[in-house]
């Protein structure tokens, strides 16, 4: 077993890591920056280390000072959670030539993975569908651009292939904008990442955001937990997550989920991951993978009974998949929803001391949240500060008790974006099921 973690992360995420630690019984080390002294993770943790100012840039990715702090402390392992440094490739290959273990994917996995375009063509090989596209970079011939997205069919959309949170991309409609889009794609991308590759996909019009979680260990044995339905999205940001996905099958789930685990066994892929599909008119097409635990993983954990954190530190632990495909099994629905620190209306971030805090409760009912009476949200990170997760034998009960859970919340002091969610869990259509990614722009008049 591992025999003390650091937690290299903050907020809800370092406290639901630093649970499980407890439970396994091994000690943790908690990192934060000299604005995060309060946090709840910190108090709770074994040992904590200041490793730094406010600014993320010389705290939380800042890797010298993470190593440091892993070395002073005798960690022998580093949890990175999701964000920051999750998916870096030099932090891990750094964090493995210190000594330490990595509690996630191989650095090659993840360096592979990290490439849009590299992802597509792993994935491609190993069998997962795609969206139709150029299947690599685009090069700087005007003619066999145009021809390309010609066989594609407008509208395509063009990427940068070190793109993320939803930058570096655009959509064009017609032949007439196609190379200037181009062009001013590559620009954004070398200002923003650094990197002038894009590619080119085919643009779904009313795709919904469908995912599946996948385990795997160092010995080649792969599983899937199902799907995930992420459509509810702000800004390409997911606001509410659940699962199962409205509609998918059992059978479409099988087939679906059965690809995700071979290619897995396939690309040697090693730990938690996630495959990001598009779903529309019944087909799923892979747009990325996430090689990290993800913020909405406990849905899956409330429909599957698993540990997902669990199980991450038992694969990197070296120990064996205890999973096979048939034990994973699918119970009721979940839901989740994201809190931030936020005016519900405008979305403009609201940090500050929240003055008063009661946690919903009762059958079915999770908080994840590092949230108490009198703690500082900082103005220095992510808005969210926490996630209300519920769970139904069916949807409707699962959204029966979230609306329950929205009335009993109380936050003081700052503004949240309960009142958003109150409004979405008595939509229609929502309450309906299988709205694509569109829906909630569309509805708050953003679209
Ligand atoms: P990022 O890494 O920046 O999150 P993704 O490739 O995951 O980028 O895409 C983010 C979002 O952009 C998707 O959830 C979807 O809303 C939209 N999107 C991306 N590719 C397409 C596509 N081919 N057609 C339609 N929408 C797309």
């Amino acid at each position: 077993m591992l025999d003390k973690i650091l937690i290299a992360n903050r907020g809800e995420i370092a406290l639901r890591i630093l649970r499980t630690c407890r439970e396994l019984g091994i000690p943790t080390v908690a990192i934060h920056s000299s604005a995060d002294r309060e946090l709840k993770h910190v108090r709770l943790a074994d040992e904590s280390v200041c490793i730094g100012p406010p600014p993320s840039s010389e705290s939380y990715l800042n890797i010298p000072a993470i190593i440091s702090a892993a070395e002073v402390t005798d960690a022998v392992a580093i949890h990175p959670g999701y964000g920051f440094l999750a998916e870096n490739a030099d932090f891990v290959e750094q964090v493995e030539n210190s000594g330490f273990v990595f509690i996630g994917p191989r650095t090659e996995t993840i360096q592979l993975m990290g490439d849009k375009v590299s992802a597509i063509r792993t994935m491609q090989d190993a069998g997962i569908p795609c969206v139709p596209g150029s299947n690599g970079p685009l090069g700087d011939g005007p003619e066999v651009n145009l021809k390309l997205a010609a066989e594609i069919g407008y509208p395509v959309i063009i990427k940068a292939a070190a793109g993320g949170g939803g930058r570096g991309m655009r959509v064009v409609h017609s032949e007439a904008n196609l190379l200037h889009a181009i062009a001013v794609t590559q620009a954004e991308a070398r200002n923003a990442f650094g990197s002038i590759i894009v590619y080119m996909e085919r643009f779904l019009g009313g795709p919904r955001h469908i995912e599946i979680q996948v385990l795997a260990d160092q010995y080649g044995n792969a599983i899937h937990l199902g799907e995930r339905d992420c459509s509810m999205q702000r800004r390409h940001q997911k606001v509410i997550e659940e699962s199962p996905a409205p509609g998918i099958t059992a059978e479409q789930r099988q087939a679906i989920g059965q690809r995700c685990a071979d290619a897995c066994r396939e690309i040697g892929y090693c730990g938690a991951g996630t495959f990001e599909f598009l779903y529309q008119d019944g087909n799923f097409f892979f747009i990325e993978m996430n090689t990290r635990i993800q913020v909405e993983h406990p849905v899956t954990e409330m429909i599957t009974g698993v540990d997902l954190v669990r199980e991450q530190i038992l694969i990197a632990a070296g120990e064996r998949l205890r999973y096979q495909q048939e034990d994973v099994r699918i119970r009721g629905h979940a839901v989740e929803c994201r809190i931030n620190a936020e005016n519900a209306r405008t979305f403009i971030p609201s940090p500050g001391r929240i003055t008063q805090f009661h946690a919903p409760g009762g059958p079915g009912v999770r908080v994840d949240s590092h949230m108490y009476t009198g703690y500082v949200v900082p103005p220095y990170y992510d808005s969210m500060i926490g996630k209300i997760i519920t769970w139904g034998e069916d949807r409707a009960s699962a959204i029966g008790r979230m609306r329950t859970a929205l009335s009993e919340i109380v936050v003081d002091g700052i503004e949240t974006n309960v009142a958003l969610h109150q409004d979405i869990m008595q939509d229609a259509a929502f309450q309906q099921g299988g709205t694509n990614i569109h829906y909630l722009q569309k509805k708050l008049g953003l679209a």
